[in-house]
């Protein structure tokens, strides 16, 4: 195969290319230790590539961590465990699953590597619940040095609030001890109301119950609410999932019915108010994550949760006066505050927009005209998704700014993992 086509990487939607010097997997501690001491610089981690920003391109290495896998101990006592960052998210809940012990929350999909969740603040839905870097207790992490470094929330507090949400700019992760709780069953249900009533009632609604969400689908006035409750009831079977089919119809009414506003409204708002509910028991692994086959890009936005629903109006009315073209369904979520210096929920009880685009065609000038809305309300980027921040926006909306970089410098004093993507990010000069 010719060097040009080797060493080809590309991010899940296909939108973030790159052509690596290098694409290394090393075996071990002591493989990894030599690569990050020797490899063609810059070096950035790979996860899955699932995220939609340049986080992970490099025309230097980019070095994956599929062989640091696995449940390495776990404390039943404590409900803790330790597993290698590597790991993707499906098979780990398995683990955790079989040892009693459960994730509190989880995203939408589970078939990104937990360090890669971990590194861009991957969340849920839950006002009480928060990301997954909320649930670290322990890191250890090969810096920029190849030093194999171990921190822990009890003896290094500020450090792990520096590394908990780290961008890979602060080393490889290689293993991670989570608290979890013990295993449990939800109820979800699902059903469809007019957007307009749970915009009204927006913070009660979203904080009603453990976990609520919703998806407000483009031209029909419609949400899809989605909730999930604890519960000691037996399990039922979880209906089929269609969301990849439900999709491709919206597609397909966006191809002919652009044009034709007042009749797209008229269909899909009433195909939508006649979907039948849902409600079925599961194993909480069962109930969180589905499958998403068909291609988007994505911005979303985490804004103080007063913001929500004021935010979500703008939004809704920029995508349906402006950009017919959009037919996926925006996301709206909740997410606990936390204490991580990097996280968008630092400090702040949160509300999620995303907004979605299909591949191939072209997100950027719908996601540009919908980031001064976001920004208008106070919201942080998610550091995976789309955004045109930079370090000098960004380190205005981070109050230990200052703080995380410091400890990235000790971290990584030689600039090894910043390439020029996160140089800008980061406010690094090389
Ligand atoms: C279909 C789809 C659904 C999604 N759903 C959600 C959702 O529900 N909620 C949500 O918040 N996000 C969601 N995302 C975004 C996604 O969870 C994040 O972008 C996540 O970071 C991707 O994980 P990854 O393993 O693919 O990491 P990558 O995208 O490969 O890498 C992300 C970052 O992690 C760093 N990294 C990876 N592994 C390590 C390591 N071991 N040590 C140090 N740094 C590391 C990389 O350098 C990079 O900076 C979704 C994305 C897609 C495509």
């Amino acid at each position: 195969m010719p060097q040009a086509m080797k060493n080809q990487w590309s991010n899940w939607s296909g939108f973030v290319t790159a052509q690596p010097r290098s694409l290394a997997r090393p075996q071990d501690q002591e493989e990894l230790t030599d690569l990050i001491k020797t490899a063609p610089g810059p070096i950035r981690i790979a996860g899955t590539g699932h995220s939609f920003t340049r986080l992970v391109q490099s025309e230097g290495t980019i070095l994956s961590l599929d062989n640091f896998q696995g449940l390495i101990a776990h404390d039943p006592q404590k409900l803790q465990a330790t597993v290698g960052a590597g790991i993707k998210i499906g098979p780990m809940t398995k683990l955790l699953h079989g040892i009693g012990q459960a994730l509190p929350n989880m995203g939408d999909i589970d078939t990104q590597a937990f360090g890669g969740a971990l590194a861009t603040s991957t969340h849920g839905s839950g006002a009480t619940l928060g990301a997954y870097p909320t649930l670290l207790e322990a890191i250890q992490i090969t810096d920029g040095r190849g030093a194999v470094r171990e921190f822990n929330r009890a003896a290094h507090p500020d450090a792990m609030s520096a590394i908990s949400v780290s961008l890979g700019a602060f080393g490889a992760v290689t293993q991670v001890t989570i608290r979890n709780v013990a295993d449990y069953r939800l109820r979800r249900r699902r059903w469809t109301e007019p957007v307009v009533g749970v915009l009204e009632r927006f913070e009660s609604v979203m904080t009603a119950q453990r976990s609520v969400e919703f998806f407000y689908i483009p031209f029909s006035g419609q949400a899809i609410m989605l909730t999930s409750e604890v519960t000691e009831a037996p399990v039922t079977r979880r209906p089929p999932n269609t969301d990849d089919e439900a999709v491709k119809t919206l597609r397909t009414l966006r191809n002919y019915l652009k044009r034709v506003p007042w009749l797209r409204h008229r269909l899909i708002g009433s195909a939508i108010g006649k979907l039948p509910p849902e409600d079925y028991v599961e194993a909480w692994l069962n109930v969180f994550p589905s499958e998403r086959n068909v291609k988007f890009n994505e911005m979303e936005y985490h804004l103080p949760i007063e913001e929500g629903a004021k935010a979500l109006r703008d939004i809704i009315a920029l995508l349906e006066g402006r950009f017919p073209e959009v037919y996926f369904p925006i996301e709206v979520r909740v997410v606990a505050p936390d204490d991580n210096w990097l996280s968008p929920f630092y400090k702040r009880p949160s509300c999620s927009i995303a907004i979605h685009h299909g591949t191939p065609e072209d997100p950027l000038p719908f996601f540009a005209a919908a980031e001064p809305i976001f920004r208008k309300y106070g919201g942080r980027p998610h550091w995976g998704k789309m955004h045109n921040l930079a370090a000098k926006e960004l380190s205005a909306l981070y109050p230990r700014w200052n703080d995380a970089m410091e400890v990235r410098r000790e971290m990584d004093p030689d600039n090894r993992f910043v390439s020029a993507y996160m140089a800008q990010l980061l406010g690094v000069d090389l």
